[in-house]
């Protein structure tokens, strides 16, 4: 639903300042249409449904995995393709992927999002549509800025959304927005009042490789990031998740294990605050193949992988893959887009 354009449709019929919020309380617990708004007059519900379609998006497609997760497909007014991901988890969390871009102008090596063209940021409407759409499915509890296009390149629009999602049962400290390390962006949300998370897509440990894997690295290289990451957390005490997919033969060697340690670790502080909390959790990924000329470490090597950070102090855990099948996984996104994006252009 476009905010800006429901609160000009109301004031220009002279409705009073509480009725935006009514509307947005009924969309944000998960109502299907204008129709479901009952305590709203019949007389306006018609005048909404005529004027202001209720979700910016509309749906192209979905897709359901054997695992229980949700990918939809959905198109902007102006025909921009985008996706967004439900995934349920056995102990109930139920937690949203959403994107922040119609695709994505950066290009890192391994992501499917980077293939495709880059049509634009998102509105803050357009995406907590994508929330809501979820929100009508079941209630949703966990949301994470990983899906297409980096969310500090729209960090305005991104925030904006942020602000509105507890009203749909996601409160900030259940979400995380994700970046390649867009270093003016991790400032700014350091300075934000919301204790949201903040995730660093790290997968190199070494300048060189990073920037191969990460051509972001050259303008961002990791050291400055890695201290960019430390103020926010000196800020926030909000904990940073470092994400790290395993790229066989690429980055999962033993010593790139020790580099990845050493450089959390940091000077003297052993990675930890005062406090003698770690400052960083890794998350190592397993990859999902998406057309690109890597391939997924063995579960062996992970394994091995993890044993090596741990021994090192680094809290480790190891994601579990939801909707590989339908390609809604990490790095998967727009893998389908592609073909999808000819059937909206025509
Ligand atoms: S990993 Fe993120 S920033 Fe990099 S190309 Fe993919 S969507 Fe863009």
């Amino acid at each position: 639903m476009d905010l800006l354009k429901l609160d000009q449709t109301l004031a220009d019929r002279g409705e009073p300042g509480f009725r935006a919020c009514q509307v947005w309380a009924w969309a944000a617990r998960g109502a299907r249409s204008y129709e479901d708004m009952t305590d709203i007059s019949t007389e306006l519900r018609d005048v909404l449904a005529r004027e202001l379609p209720f979700s910016s998006l509309s749906l192209q497609e979905e897709a359901h995995s054997d695992d229980g997760t949700l990918k939809a497909l959905f198109a902007t007014a102006d025909g921009r393709p985008l996706e967004a991901v439900l995934m349920r988890f056995r102990d109930g969390r139920r937690s949203i992927c959403v994107s922040s871009q119609s695709g994505c102008p950066l290009t890192c090596k391994f992501c499917a999002t980077g293939a495709m063209k880059f049509a634009r940021n998102l509105s803050a409407s357009e995406i907590l549509d994508q929330a809501l759409h979820f929100r009508r499915v079941e209630p949703i509890d966990h949301c994470v800025f990983m899906g297409m296009g980096e969310p500090m390149l729209n960090l305005d629009a991104v925030l904006a959304a942020c602000e509105r999602l507890p009203d749909l049962g996601v409160t900030h400290r259940r979400t995380t927005i994700s970046t390649v390390g867009w270093i003016p962006g991790i400032e700014q949300l350091a300075e934000s009042e919301m204790p949201i998370r903040l995730a660093l897509s790290l997968h190199a440990a070494e300048e060189a490789l990073r920037s191969e894997l990460m051509p972001v690295n050259e303008r961002f290289p990791l050291t400055d990031v890695i201290e960019a990451c430390r103020a926010f957390y000196a800020r926030k005490r909000r904990r940073v998740f470092i994400e790290y997919v395993m790229l066989a033969g690429v980055n999962d060697r033993y010593e790139q294990a020790l580099a990845l340690a050493h450089l959390l670790s940091g000077p003297g502080a052993g990675g930890r605050s005062r406090s003698a909390e770690p400052i960083f959790k890794v998350n190592l990924i397993p990859y999902n193949p998406t057309g690109s000329p890597y391939e997924g470490s063995t579960r062996e090597s992970i394994a091995a992988f993890r044993a090596a950070l741990e021994a090192q102090g680094v809290p480790v855990t190891v994601r579990l893959t939801r909707g590989r099948d339908i390609a809604a996984a990490c790095g998967q996104l727009a893998a389908s887009v592609q073909d999808q994006r000819s059937t909206l252009s025509s």
